[in-house]
């Protein structure tokens, strides 16, 4: 049997259709779009602002000016974090949780010199407590950057809330959206967030290409250049321009446009699925996170008796993970963050699926894990 895919929290298959989207402009239109005296230049920078426009309209911001290309999140997250430190006199503050990806813990960590990081309390499901927020605030802090939907255990964060008292005490509100965006639809001005960092790969798109996107001018200009060179995009990240990247990007949010709801009917249908032949077997488990504002895409869970080896081991003609992919071989900090305890953390595997995913693969998957439990536990 061919080896199963479970692991779009880690990374998505890229769609058909947005290879077929980028391809001319690795074939055809191969000009660089920064230079307007040629043909092929003018060319390739009609289909950059094109893409630009589709995605300023997709996540509603103010001008296509408040879009920086990146690398992916990472950089994204780099980025922002940075801009905000170095644009203020110190020390200063930053409020952040302890279930954020590594590129913001890490990122915020190396600053230590120049930052204090406030870590905001979370109520056990991954949820932070937003009352706690409010009190942290200071007038050194600069600003509150909480991720939006958890990449290991799916909880969804309540983003306009935390926009709401962010803003009410003056400061910007950063949002790590790389695992919400392929679920919810983010409009930057109507939910008042002033950035958001993604990841193409987590959208059908290749890796390697992101965003930083800034709601309007007043955001945009705290950003301080991390890159500089040619003085690409408005200076403020040089380096020539990924035509098929942003095109595939481009490309990638009409789809959810149009999929979304269909990507997230299909995830629902196999949680559900997934969790009927556990049930029926009456095999323990525990579910991690949010059990209501939970991403569609993802389950993490931990069977009662199992290690994620032993789990790993029994599944292995399924890719799924034990948790975050970039974390790989250490213990979950997110995990340890909603207070699991040690058995918990140390059998819990990752299950991600999402668009090209089918119910059959989701009951096998289910099948194997019951007929492994069956066999160590139930002698049969
Ligand atoms: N933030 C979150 C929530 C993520 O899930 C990831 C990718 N796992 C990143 C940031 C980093 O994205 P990338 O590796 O594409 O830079």
């Amino acid at each position: 049997m061919q080896t199963v895919y479970f692991d779009y929290n880690a990374t998505t298959p890229v769609d058909e259709r947005v290879v077929s989207a980028m391809l001319p402009y690795y074939l055809n239109v191969y000009g660089n779009p920064s230079n307007m005296n040629s043909a092929h230049g003018k060319e390739a920078n009609r289909a950059y602002k094109r893409s630009l426009r589709t995605i300023a309209d997709y996540f509603r911001i103010e001008s296509t000016d408040g879009i920086i290309l990146t690398s992916g999140a990472t950089e994204s997250n780099n980025l922002v974090i940075k801009s905000l430190v170095g644009s203020v006199k110190k020390p200063c503050r930053i409020i952040t949780s302890k279930i954020e990806h590594d590129s913001v813990i890490k990122t915020l960590e190396s600053l230590s010199d120049s930052v204090i990081i406030d870590y905001v309390e979370n109520d056990g499901s991954g949820r932070i407590n937003l009352a706690d927020l409010e009190s942290r605030i200071t007038e050194d802090t600069v600003l509150v950057t909480i991720i939006g939907a958890n990449n290991e255990i799916g909880t969804i964060q309540p983003i306009e809330e935390i926009a709401e008292i962010a803003h009410r005490h003056g400061v910007p509100f950063h949002c790590d959206a790389t695992q919400l965006v392929p679920h919810r639809r983010i409009d930057l001005l109507a939910q008042n967030i002033d950035y958001v960092s993604m990841s193409g790969h987590k959208i059908y798109a290749p890796k390697g290409v992101g965003l930083l996107l800034c709601r309007d001018d007043r955001a945009l200009n705290r950003i301080t250049p991390q890159i500089v060179g040619g003085g690409q995009q408005n200076g403020y990240r040089s380096g020539t321009i990924n035509v098929p990247g942003i095109v595939s990007l481009a490309e990638a949010v009409k789809l959810l446009d149009a999929e979304m709801e269909s990507d997230n009917a299909i995830c629902n249908e196999l949680f559900g699925v997934f969790f009927r032949v556990l049930d029926a077997e009456g095999i323990p488990y525990r579910l991690n996170g949010d059990t209501m504002n939970r991403i569609e895409g993802n389950i993490s869970i931990s069977i009662e008796g199992l290690t994620s080896v032993q789990l790993l081991a029994a599944l292995s003609e399924f890719s799924i993970s034990t948790g975050s992919a970039c974390s790989t071989g250490k213990e979950s900090h997110v995990l340890r963050a909603i207070g699991c305890p040690k058995e918990v953390i140390s059998g819990t595997i990752r299950i991600g699926y999402g668009r090209f995913s089918k119910r059959e693969e989701i009951i096998a998957l289910a099948e194997k894990l019951v007929g492994y439990y069956n066999r160590v536990y139930r002698n049969n």
